[in-house]
């Protein structure tokens, strides 16, 4: 990402300095509005990285702010509010906003809350593979087939990931070998064969017919895209 464009929507002024004082600092450039007036049209027209909104403005509050700005954008949203007990009527709203942080505040702990909201965003989610109907959660080495999960052991589960993440690549048997197998499994998990067989049988367990891993007469297998 490049410099991360903060807008800052506060209609009490020193506040407002502080924040901006504190993004600048942290080599954010920042946007500023004092009221709620002329919020939504900005946002539509120039690209920004996160909101900070204040719930009570002047012209249009928070709470409209936030509801007309998820309507066509989901830029991240941080609410301000100015009582503890109101941020579980606004999670309760369901507006859509990343986070919210309750006045008053410390300036580290705001830009520690921004920096948590911009790294979850900045980081494409990785551990999720969606490909021909599959699904593998890459940390619980779980994978669904049209939503059922297929129980593969964990080690089928690797020998599956490494075909599905790489579409239409041959893989021989030592190639899988290496790929997935660390000096700690034993003998017999080697034989890839029949690992391929039990993972094609799983999957024909959810829908019959279904072979997206197919063998390369003479080299290996490779994931096949249905
Ligand atoms: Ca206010």
């Amino acid at each position: 990402m490049t410099t991360p464009k903060i807008l800052i929507v506060e209609d009490e002024e020193n506040i407002a300095e502080v924040l901006i004082a504190y993004c600048n600092q942290q080599g954010y450039v920042t946007e500023y509005f004092n009221n709620g007036k002329g919020v939504v049209n900005f946002v539509k027209q120039e690209h920004v990285d996160l909101i900070l909104l204040d719930l009570m403005l002047p012209e249009v509050d928070g709470i409209t702010l936030c509801r007309e700005i998820r309507m066509f954008s989901n830029v991240p949203i941080i609410m301000v509010t100015a009582k503890s007990e109101e941020v579980d009527r606004l999670l309760g709203l369901n507006l859509g906003a990343d986070d919210y942080i309750c006045k008053p505040f410390s300036p580290k702990e705001v830009i520690a809350r921004i920096q948590a909201v911009l790294r979850r965003i900045e980081q494409p989610k990785t551990d999720v593979i969606l490909q021909s109907g599959f699904k593998l959660y890459k940390e619980d080495y779980v994978a669904l087939f049209k939503g059922i999960n297929i129980g593969f052991t964990a080690v089928e589960f690797k020998i599956f990931l490494l075909f599905i993440s790489h579409v239409g690549r041959v893989f021989t048997r030592e190639d899988i070998i290496n790929n997935i197998y660390n000096q700690s499994l034993d003998m017999s998990d080697r034989n890839i064969d029949t690992h391929i067989k039990n993972i094609r049988k799983k999957i024909n367990e959810i829908e019959a017919g279904v072979n997206p891993i197919s063998a390369v007469y003479g080299v290996g297998y490779k994931f096949k895209e249905t």
